[in-house]
């Protein structure tokens, strides 16, 4: 065999999600999932579900997600679209709009899979670099390019833009689409929401994964201009029409009309890292301002790549980035109150 097809074939990088250890007696703290189960509605639904659903085809639309979306966020039903996590919902969007050649913008230090994409779609980009603090530089984004992504607060790093900002990056770019990835947004800063009603071409994407811990369900959404929205659902269905279950639309449902629940456990979270965020200043860390439900920090002296080993032994999984600039960090996702002790009792031993 010589697999002469090899040099046919689209090859890529794939994005590397953090570890999913088969183990049930660690403490894991490595893909910033929400320590707490999801909303009791969620059995309701399971216990009343009537299996004869399956025998048809799913809502191509998931309406009644995009519904019950809609009212959360009061905005139009034409203004929503969802998709299998936000990760489909961001990836759709870069298919979607991102389709020039010009280079799409989008910060050095940020969520792995925007490159990524932007590799497997053909799509050319300029990674722009965060400033000394980790700050996104906000002049970067003013060049001429063919459309632009900001994590809102960013990921790995945790630290939120002040709106002011974001609507100056739009307001600069009528002819990109801006796409506001904003899936800890929950947690800390100010949403983009209220640009959608004043701007064409801002695009903001949330997700049921972290705050309101649905990470195994894979509900992501977008929030925009009815044209952006319209334009999105034009290449889904070019695509694959049924992308998201019946069961999971009834879910989503129940789940975002769970106001109540979703504000106790992401104050609870929030709580939780300021606690975290002090224990681990006094063990001698440095942690950058975190609006997440993690923190990045590191400690001088420390190799953070040793440490991280060394909690594993333990069975405590946090991230660690093999990259330039931030090697010397761990990502750490808040856990339980319980979750964080053992983890600060741990750091306290090792270091
Ligand atoms: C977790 C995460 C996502 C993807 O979440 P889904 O589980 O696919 O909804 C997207 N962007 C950022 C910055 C994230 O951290």
């Amino acid at each position: 065999m010589s697999f002469e097809w090899k040099k046919r074939v689209r090859s890529v990088t794939p994005y590397t999600p953090g570890e999913q250890p088969k183990d049930t007696d660690i403490i894991k703290l490595n893909t910033n999932e929400n320590p707490y189960p999801p909303s009791q509605s969620v059995l309701g639904v399971l216990e009343s579900f009537d299996t004869e659903i399956y025998k048809k085809y799913p809502d191509p639309e998931a309406g009644l997600l995009v519904d019950a979306i809609a009212e959360c966020y009061g905005v139009e039903r034409d203004m929503v679209f969802v998709g299998v996590g936000s990760d489909d919902v961001l990836g759709m969007s870069f298919l979607t709009f991102f389709n020039s050649e010009q280079p799409v913008l989008f910060p050095d230090i940020t969520y792995s899979f925007y490159d990524v994409w932007a590799d497997l779609f053909r799509i050319p980009y300029r990674d722009k670099k965060l400033d000394d603090d980790f700050k996104i530089v906000k002049q970067d984004y003013m060049e001429e390019n063919g459309g632009i992504v900001i994590a809102n607060p960013n990921a790995p790093t945790g630290i939120v833009m002040a709106l002011s900002d974001i609507e100056e990056i739009v307001a600069a770019n009528p002819s990109s689409v801006v796409i506001v990835d904003e899936a800890y947004i929950d947690f800390g800063g100010e949403s983009a929401l209220p640009l959608v009603e004043k701007y064409d071409n801002v695009l903001v994407v949330m997700t049921f994964s972290k705050s309101r811990a649905m990470a195994g369900a894979r509900i992501g959404f977008a929030i925009g201009n009815k044209e952006l929205i319209a334009a999105l659902n034009a290449c889904k269905f070019s695509y694959n029409s049924y992308t998201m279950d019946q069961m999971t639309i009834l879910l989503g449902k129940a789940v975002i009309e769970d106001k109540e629940y979703f504000d106790i456990i992401r104050g609870k979270i929030i709580e939780t890292r300021e606690w975290t965020v002090s224990e681990l200043k006094r063990l001698g860390f440095e942690v950058l301002p975190s609006c997440t439900n993690f923190v990045f920090a590191t400690k001088p002296g420390v190799n953070a790549g040793e440490l991280f080993e060394a909690l594993k032994r333990k069975k405590i999984f946090v991230r660690h980035f093999k990259k330039p600039r931030i090697d010397q960090y761990l990502r750490i996702t808040i856990g339980t109150d319980a979750q964080m002790k053992i983890l600060i009792e741990a750091l306290e031993e090792l270091c």
